[in-house]
């Protein structure tokens, strides 16, 4: 565990007298997330994944670190109430609101909450390999300095789905997106606190 868990909330991992949990407002969100993580990534205070879950009630975590995490995916994806997509570049895909058009159900957007390096590994997993792929097709910046390595484009896991649902182009999930971008602003400005300077590129 890093050395200074003892006075961060457990559930935004800011520091006690920075927490922005009583900020967070859960969202509608007709679509489902599940978000693909181990406990090894839960532990980094820079994780923004986490924020998923507290905003969006209909999301699922799956722990690949523990046994049996293939048999939880392989059970996920036979629920029929949803169209089950992993996030993950793929050039060869429609872009996303394309997708949902031709669709009659919501989507189940799969989502990998580590690395870039560690998503290609993750993505390459037998489990994932026939899951249709969903892309961002817009060439989005990430706003924020977070981590050195994150998605292949430089966004957060939090702000990369915002660029998603964006690009489903549905004003119906203005507020779920609003929500991420201000969560998101909050806890940049919240650790850029805590290491002594701010993290936001354009703020
Ligand atoms: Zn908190």
């Amino acid at each position: 565990m890093p050395k200074t868990t003892f006075n961060r909330c457990r559930s935004c991992w800011l520091h006690i007298d920075k927490c922005i949990c009583a900020y967070i407002q859960s969202q509608n969100c007709q679509h489902k997330v599940t978000i693909v993580t181990r406990a090894k990534e839960q532990r980094i205070v820079s994780n923004t994944g986490r924020y998923i879950s507290m905003i969006l009630p209909n999301s699922q975590i799956v722990r690949l670190d523990i046994k049996g995490w293939e048999q939880i995916i392989n059970n996920l994806i036979q629920d029929t109430a949803y169209h089950h997509i992993l996030f993950f570049p793929n050039p060869n895909t429609k872009p996303a609101n394309q997708i949902c058009k031709q669709l009659t159900k919501p989507l189940n957007i799969i989502i990998l909450d580590t690395s870039w390096s560690s998503a290609r590994r993750w993505a390459r997993k037998k489990t994932f390999l026939n899951i249709p792929k969903i892309e961002l097709k817009k060439h989005w910046q990430s706003n924020y300095l977070l981590r050195t390595t994150t998605q292949n484009n430089g966004l957060c896991t939090l702000e990369s789905l915002a660029c998603l649902l964006c690009e489903l182009q549905d004003s119906k999930l203005n507020p779920a997106i609003n929500m991420m971008n201000k969560v998101l602003k909050k806890m940049v400005l919240g650790m850029g606190s805590e290491r002594g300077k701010l993290f936001a590129r354009n703020s």
